[in-house]
């Protein structure tokens, strides 16, 4: 048997992976644009306007709004969607804690739903067992590039009269049964912070998949302090809260560059990541990531699931063990499932406060979404890159493979 890495042996990956350049001359001419305008406001500028016209282009949609970030982003969808004191908004464990901030800033009581194992996106049967008179909202968070199964999901939504935001912060170009994911839902969120398929340092963008221009104009407003911009005449009456989550021309303009460029990155990493799924099926006791049936995944990263016990390592001896063989990894994703994490367990969005928590009789027990606690346990995350070669998906493959036939139980 050859000798792991970790052992002493050699490793798999001799050679870097490969780089690339994000941002070009590209981005800089668009950014020249923007600075000769003379104003990086937004609504007196034309870099967030063409941004939102090319995005919606390619999406086929007919409204947008530009923001501050992702987290911005679903705050906005929340907002215009009516999401208020009280309510509750069903959504994923295993996500950003960007997909709950707005809900919380609203008011409104975060509800976890537990996740189907392979595809590590929400089970519509939890979702429904989840539903309550005070549902105002599904969160849908398509992890990684991978689609949430949609219709059941809208099925129930539209039985139980609730709205569908579709979190598409890891999922760009993303398609469920050949529509763009972010369509599908009432609202769809994306980010284009620096971590992203494509960046503008920070921002996000906002669908509005009504046909009603009020919904817009509400969710517009609702990412400028209620400032009503749109209408005929600017109102500036104010009648209930919203924040300021502007974009500036400056990430406008360098998202018009950055969209130009997102086709080739989906694309290569969806080839990318099917190639990961063919190179590890059939390897004893490792489970590929499997996508939504009727989806086209654009891996924003790669996930893979042990099973310990076809194994004789841990799954944290794995890991090490293929880092050493020069497969850079991590064990799980976030560290532990989002209704862990302390402002949760303490029931304390603001400091001092058990507001809005003492609304609600919501428990965030641990085991109550148990698949998604055991996602977290047994999952080994693997980073892709457009900029990766298809050598380097191979060597990453092989890695996998060395350490799995090294530790695989004998019968
Ligand atoms: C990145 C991300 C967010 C938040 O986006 P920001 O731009 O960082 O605010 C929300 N949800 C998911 C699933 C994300 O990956």
């Amino acid at each position: 048997m050859t000798k792991l890495a970790i052992h002493g042996g050699s490793k798999v990956k001799t050679t870097p992976f490969s780089t690339g350049e994000r941002f070009g001359i590209e981005e800089a001419k668009e950014l020249l644009e923007a600075l000769n305008q003379n104003t990086l406001f937004y609504h007196f500028g034309q870099k967030v306007k063409q941004f939102l016209a090319d995005f919606n282009k390619m999406y086929g949609v007919k409204y947008s709004v530009a923001t501050s970030s992702g987290t911005a982003a679903i705050h906005v969808a929340l907002g215009a969607a009516g999401v208020t004191v009280g309510d509750e908004v069903i959504t994923s464990p295993i996500t950003d804690q960007g997909t709950i901030v707005g809900v919380l800033y609203q008011n409104a009581i975060p509800v976890f739903a537990d996740l189907e194992p392979n595809t590590y996106n929400l089970d519509p049967k939890s979702i429904e067992e989840k539903i309550t008179p005070k549902t105002k909202a599904i969160i849908v968070v398509h992890l990684a590039g991978n689609p949430c199964n949609m219709d059941p999901i809208m099925e129930i939504a539209k039985k139980y009269n609730i709205k569908v935001i579709e979190d598409c912060a890891q999922s760009y170009l993303t398609t469920y049964n050949g529509r763009l994911v972010g369509t599908i839902g009432d609202y769809g969120c994306f980010s284009t912070n620096d971590f992203k398929h494509i960046s503008t340092g920070d921002g996000g963008i906002v669908t509005v998949n009504s046909t009603h221009q009020e919904d817009y104009f509400k969710a517009h407003a609702f990412a400028d302090k209620n400032y009503q911009r749109l209408a005929d005449s600017v109102a500036r009456d104010i009648e209930y809260l919203a924040p300021n989550y502007r974009m500036t021309e400056l990430q406008g303009a360098v998202g018009i560059a950055q969209l130009k460029k997102l086709q080739w990155i989906c694309q290569t990493r969806n080839t990318y990541g099917e190639l990961l799924t063919k190179g590890m099926s059939g390897i004893e006791g490792i489970e590929p990531m499997k996508i939504t049936p009727g989806g086209w995944c654009t891996y924003w990263f790669y996930m893979f699931r042990l099973d310990e016990s076809k194994f004789t390592c841990s799954r944290a001896e794995f890991s090490q063990a293929l880092a050493a063989e020069g497969i850079p990894n991590q064990a799980g994703y976030i560290p532990k499932v989002l209704y862990q994490i302390p402002l949760l367990q303490k029931k304390q969005a603001y400091v001092d406060s058990q507001f809005p928590f003492d609304l609600s009789d919501q428990n965030y027990e641990a085991g109550s979404c148990p698949e998604a606690e055991d996602i977290l346990n047994t999952a080994i995350r693997i980073n892709i890159s457009e900029f990766y070669k298809i050598g380097d998906i191979e060597e990453i493959i092989e890695g996998i493979k060395k350490v799995s036939s090294y530790f695989q139980r004998k019968k």
